[in-house]
Formats: structure tokens, C-alpha cells, sequence
């Protein structure tokens, strides 16, 4: 009989969003009457703005005739999109970043996800906790993981607590991981750190022979100076770090799916002999190999975006999350609950009150307010007392579940 990869059959199963669903339906049945606000999603609700669908109608036409088809393209992306990456995301920024280093797919979990393919298993890895938990579950499925302990933690995986005690700043890891991942700003926390503490996580990992695996999936809502919008501002990055990138949040691309991660030709690990072996390589081999690339009509759309006119729309509508973050946090900070996020993301971490877990948090709010949130020990273990909010509701609704909080003294 063939095996299976045991791996796989070692991942508790993810009861977080089903459990929730759950209980939403069960309180929903029994409360017909009552309007349920969900502020639990990590979805946009706002469309695409008309650069992209006029972008997309156009491309839609080139496939409709023989002299303008595109059919396979290049599996790292189209240059019409990869010249616009490279002078708009890094250029403009003093940051120089040739077109060889970036590689389109379709989205970032894919990337983040399958960036373990071209990394040894023997690797030791550091994920900050809590933590978007793909990170985790591609780990497992690699088999860097070790064993599922009874508090929730895998055994081979350093995790860097993330909590208020430490204003949500990780400290350096102490168990030499080979591989570490941050991202920023944060899902689920929605903090952000500054130049300055990124420019410690460069120097650790170029001091310790280190590889940064920094995920920037939450980037087009940073507004504040002092922090960088990308890994590579700080300067040695290029040489230990791979930055993810995802037009899903900065566009409204959740459905129709693009993202690119950019691997720098000066980052080499390190083969079973102390050889040096470049990452892009292997990352273009991976790519070539497992993947056909994203499709020509995305592509297109995603290089509408930075036009003027597609620049101006995308921060309309990210300002309208923006918006939506703020009457969050202070409608919370009024009824009491201590917060943090939502400046520079769309996600609010809350700290339970009174003690209560993130699930009898999650039950409170429900049942008294009829607002639906994620309960932070789906996350982490130091997730546990935390709950988070998205700004990702209409205004409309944002309005009305903060409405049934604002001046209800905690
Ligand atoms: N990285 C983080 C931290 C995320 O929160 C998400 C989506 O929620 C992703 C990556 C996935 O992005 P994409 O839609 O590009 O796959």
C-alpha cells in the first residue's frame, strides 16, 4: 500500500473559522431578529476600481483575437508588470531591485507557503507568536516542526511571544533559528515596527547566517514615516531576506488572485557541502517547474494600478478601511478595552477584558452586541486573551457595531 506524507496527518484540524461559523449559525437560528455585524473577516467587501476593470475589459478583448492572444506566459511574470513593480514599490523608494529578482504568482499564502520547497528540512525555523498561522502549517507539512505539545506549540519551532507585556515588539530569538519569519504589518495584531527594529532583525539574521522571510502582504496601509514599506530599506537586507508582496488587500485582488515575492541575486544559502547556492535560482526553478504562472487578464489588471489614476483609487479605498480602522479604535478606546493596530492595517488586536478568554470573549460579544470577531488563540498560544476586529465592513456597519459599544464603560 503507498504512504501518505505522515506530516499532513499530524495538523490538528483548523476548527478556528469552522467553530466560529458554528456558532454564528447557532445564534442566528435561535435570534432570528437580531442583525449580526461580522467584523471577524479577513476579506475586502469594497470592488475593484475602474483602472483595474477597465484594465481587465481590455485584456478580455486581446484574448478575443488571434494577433493579441497570450496564452502560457512567462512563469515569473509579464515585464510589462514587473517593470512597473520594480520602479513604483522599490525605485521610488531608493531601493534597487532588478526585474530578475521578482517573481509574479498568485498570491502570497502560495508564496509564503511554498517558499519551504527550495529550504533544507533540517532547518530550524521562528515565527512570532501569534502568527499568521501558514507559516506554521507549511512548516509542519515540511516536517520542520517536531511534536504538537499540550500547549499548542510545536516542538522545533522557536516562538516569539508578541504580547502587551512587550508592546508587540518580538525580542531576538535564543534558540538560533536558521529561519525566521515577521510580518508587517502584523496580521493578526496589526502593529508595525519601526526602522530601527527592523534594522536589528537584518543585522541578527546577516550575523547569525540567518534567512528573513518577511511578509509585507499589509504594506499599502502603512501611513506612518517611520515605517519602512519594505525589508530592503534597511540596508544589508538584500543578502537575508525574501520579501512577499500581495496586491489582495492593497487592490481588492482577494478573488482574482496576484501576488510577487522578490528574492535578491546576493542572498545564498548554503548546500549540504558549504557551498554557496543563490535562492533565485532556486526560487526560478521552483517556479518554472511548479508553476505556469498568474494569468495574463490579472496581470494586466495589477499593472493598471499604477497608473495615476489607478495610484489615487487604490488609496481611496484603502483610506476607506483606514477610515473605518479609526472609529474602530476610538469607539473601543471609549468603551474601555485597551487596543492596538489599525493605524497602519486593518486589523485591531483587543485584549479581552476581565480576564476572559479570546472564546468567552468571543461569546460575549456575540451575545450581548451581536458583533463577530476571531478569537486570538486561533493565532498562537499568546494569542490566548486577545481577540481581533478587521476594518474590512462596510462604513455603515462599522458605524452600527461600534454604536453598541461606544459608551458602555468596561
Ligand atoms: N500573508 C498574510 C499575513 C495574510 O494575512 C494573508 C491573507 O490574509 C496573506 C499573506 C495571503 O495573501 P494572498 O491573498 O496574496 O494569498
Amino acid at each position: 500500500m503507498f504512504k501518505v506524507n505522515d506530516n499532513f496527518t499530524r495538523l490538528p484540524s483548523s476548527y478556528l473559522f469552522s467553530e466560529v461559523a458554528r456558532k454564528v449559525k447557532a445564534f442566528t437560528e435561535s435570534h432570528p431578529e437580531v442583525e449580526v455585524i461580522r467584523m471577524g473577516i479577513g476579506d475586502v467587501t469594497r470592488p475593484l476600481c475602474p483602472a483595474v476593470t477597465d484594465a481587465l475589459h481590455r485584456a478580455v478583448e486581446d484574448e478575443a483575437h488571434a494577433d493579441t492572444f497570450h496564452g502560457y506566459g512567462p512563469e515569473q511574470g509579464y515585464g510589462f508588470l514587473i517593470s512597473r513593480i520594480v520602479e513604483c514599490d522599490y525605485r521610488r523608494r531608493g531601493i534597487e531591485i532588478s526585474e530578475d529578482e521578482v517573481f509574479v504568482s498568485d498570491g502570497a499564502k502560495s508564496d509564503t507557503g511554498n517558499i519551504g520547497d527550495i529550504l533544507s528540512m533540517t532547518n530550524r525555523v521562528a515565527v512570532t507568536d501569534p502568527v499568521y498561522p501558514v507559516y506554521v502549517d507549511t512548516n509542519v507539512m515540511g516536517g520542520r516542526a517536531g511534536r504538537l505539545m499540550p500547549d499548542g506549540r510545536w516542538s522545533e519551532i522557536e516562538y516569539l511571544p508578541c504580547t502587551s507585556e512587550n508592546g508587540f515588539v518580538p525580542a531576538l530569538p535564543t534558540g538560533n533559528p536558521d529561519v525566521i519569519y515577521l510580518c508587517y504589518p502584523n496580521n493578526p495584531t496589526g502593529t508595525t515596527l519601526t526602522r530601527q527594529e527592523l534594522e536589528k532583525w537584518v543585522k541578527y539574521c546577516r550575523d547569525n547566517g540567518a534567512l528573513l522571510l518577511f511578509d509585507a502582504a499589509y504594506e499599502a496601509f502603512i501611513r506612518e514615516d517611520d515605517v519602512p514599506h519594505s525589508i530592503y530599506e534597511i540596508e544589508g537586507a538584500r543578502e537575508v531576506a525574501i520579501e512577499f508582496r500581495s496586491f489582495s488587500k492593497t487592490a481588492g485582488f482577494t478573488g482574482i488572485r496576484l501576488g510577487y515575492t522578490v528574492v535578491p541575486k546576493s542572498l545564498t544559502g548554503c548546500s549540504r557541502d558549504g557551498g554557496k547556492v543563490s535562492l533565485n535560482g532556486l526560487w526560478r526553478r521552483r517556479q518554472t517547474t511548479k508553476f505556469n504562472g498568474a494569468s495574463y487578464l490579472t496581470q494586466r489588471g495589477a499593472e493598471a494600478l499604477y497608473s495615476e489614476e489607478g495610484q489615487r483609487q487604490v488609496r481611496e479605498t484603502i483610506d476607506y478601511y483606514l477610515e473605518n480602522a479609526g472609529i474602530m479604535r476610538r469607539s473601543l478606546a471609549e468603551a474601555g478595552y485597551e487596543c492596538v493596530g489599525g493605524v497602519n492595517s486593518p486589523y485591531i488586536w483587543i485584549k479581552t477584558p476581565d480576564g476572559m478568554s479570546s472564546w468567552e470573549f468571543f461569546d460575549y460579544l456575540l451575545e450581548r452586541y451581536h458583533i463577530v470577531g476571531t478569537p486570538g488563540s486561533g493565532f498562537g498560544p499568546s494569542g490566548e486573551g486577545y481577540f481581533r476586529l478587521t476594518a474590512f465592513n462596510t462604513r455603515e456597519n462599522t458605524v452600527k457595531a461600534m454604536s453598541r459599544l461606544a459608551g458602555v464603560k468596561h
